[in-house]
């Protein structure tokens, strides 16, 4: 039988800075993925010529509307 002393769950961390810390990194997460999405592609590319990023966000791209082809 475990000890229950032992195998309790630590409280969630609800602060302020906590809070921010993960609202700023999901926002730069989503931004991020925004881009590849929406806008990297052609000749300011990340990836210069190479085209499988975009390929393979390229339905989504259509999904939500950003110009193509
Ligand atoms: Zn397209």
């Amino acid at each position: 039988m475990p000890n229950l002393e032992t195998t309790r769950t630590r409280a969630v961390d609800l602060s302020a800075a906590s809070a921010a810390v993960w609202l700023a990194a999901t926002a730069f997460l989503a931004l991020l993925a925004l881009y590849f999405v929406g806008i990297d592609q052609g000749a300011v590319s990340l990836f210069g010529s190479d085209s499988h990023v975009h390929e393979f966000v390229h339905d989504a791209r259509h999904l939500l509307g950003f110009p193509c082809h």
